[in-house]
C-alpha cells in the first residue's frame, strides 16, 4: 500500500497578479522517487519552495510527513533535505569543513568522510568547493543534503548542465539514496532521466498539473490514443555513442 509523506491540496501561488499555481494537488508516496516535470516557468521551483517551507504559498493545505506545513514548518525543516544553490557554500573552506560547518548548523553528528564517500569525493575531501568539476559540485550538494538524515530529499534541477558521465553518476546517487529508504521529489527536463529514476511522473504546465502517473501507464495512454513515432527509433541514439566512445564508468567526473 502506499502511504503518503507528502500531501499537497488545492495550493495556489500568485505573485502579484499572477498566479504561478493554480490549486494543485497530488500525492508524494513514502519510499517513491517522484518526478515534477514541465516546462521553464510551469511553477515547479515554486511548488518544491512552498513544500520546502522557504516560500509562503497563498493558499492551500500540505503536509509532511503527517505534519502540517502551516502549524509545524520548523519540525519539516528537521526532516526534509533541501540542496543550496552553489552560492550558499563559503569558497574558502574545504568540503571536510563545509559537512562540519553544515552538521553543526543542523545539530547533527556527522561523520564527514564517510557523508563524503557515500557521494564518491572522500578524495576530495580537502579540496575547496570552488575547485570542483560541475558533477562533483551537484554531488556534493547532493550528500549536504543528507546530513540531518531526511525523510524526503528535495532536487530542483539536480543534473541540469552536467555532462553524461556526471549525470548518470548522479542517478545512481539518487538510486542508492533512494533504496536506503529516502523519498526523493525531482524535477527535471531530461525525460531519459525522468524514465529512468521516477516511480512517478506529474507534469506540469502554466501551473497545473497536465498528468499525474507511472512513466509507463503515461507512455501506454499515449500509446493508446493512436500516438506513433513519426520514424522508427534506432537502437541507439548519440548519448549511447556518446558514452562509449568516452567511457562510462572509469571517467572520474
Ligand atoms: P519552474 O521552476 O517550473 O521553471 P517557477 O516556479 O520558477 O517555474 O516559476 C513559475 C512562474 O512564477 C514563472 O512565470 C516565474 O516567472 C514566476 N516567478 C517565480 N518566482 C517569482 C518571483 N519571486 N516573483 C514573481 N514571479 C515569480
Ligand atoms: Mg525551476
Amino acid at each position: 500500500m502506499a502511504i503518503p509523506i507528502i500531501t499537497v491540496n488545492n495550493l495556489v501561488k500568485d505573485y502579484d497578479n499572477f498566479r504561478a499555481v493554480k490549486g494543485i494537488s497530488f500525492e508524494v508516496h513514502e519510499g517513491e522517487i517522484f518526478g515534477l516535470l514541465g516546462p521553464n516557468g510551469a511553477g515547479k521551483s515554486t511548488t518544491l519552495e512552498i513544500i520546502e517551507t522557504l516560500r509562503k504559498k497563498t493558499s492551500g493545505t500540505i503536509t509532511v510527513a503527517g505534519l502540517n506545513l502551516d502549524e509545524s514548518p520548523d519540525a519539516i525543516k528537521n526532516i526534509i533535505g533541501v540542496q543550496l544553490q552553489a552560492s550558499g557554500y563559503y569558497p574558502g573552506l574545504n568540503l571536510l569543513q563545509l559537512v562540519e560547518l553544515f552538521a553543526g548548523l543542523y545539530n547533527q553528528e556527522v561523520h564527514a568522510i564517510e557523508l563524503l564517500k557515500t557521494v564518491n569525493l572522500e578524495e576530495k575531501a580537502k579540496a575547496k568547493f570552488k575547485d570542483l568539476s560541475g558533477g562533483q559540485k551537484q554531488r556534493f550538494s547532493v550528500a549536504t543534503t543528507l546530513i540531518n538524515k531526511p525523510k524526503v530529499v528535495f532536487l530542483d534541477e539536480p543534473t541540469t548542465g552536467l555532462d553524461p558521465q556526471a549525470r548518470r553518476n548522479l542517478w545512481e546517487l539518487i538510486k542508492k539514496i533512494n533504496a536506503e529508504g529516502t523519498t526523493v521529489i525531482i524535477t527535471t527536463h531530461y525525460m531519459d532521466e525522468a524514465e529512468y529514476l521516477c516511480n512517478r511522473i506529474a507534469i506540469v504546465d502554466s501551473g497545473e498539473i497536465v498528468a499525474l502517473d507511472t512513466p509507463d501507464n503515461l507512455i501506454d495512454h499515449l500509446v493508446a490514443s493512436g500516438f506513433e513515432r513519426p520514424k522508427q527509433v534506432k537502437n541507439a541514439n548519440l548519448e549511447d555513442v556518446f558514452i562509449q566512445l568516452t567511457g562510462k564508468h572509469l571517467r572520474e567526473d
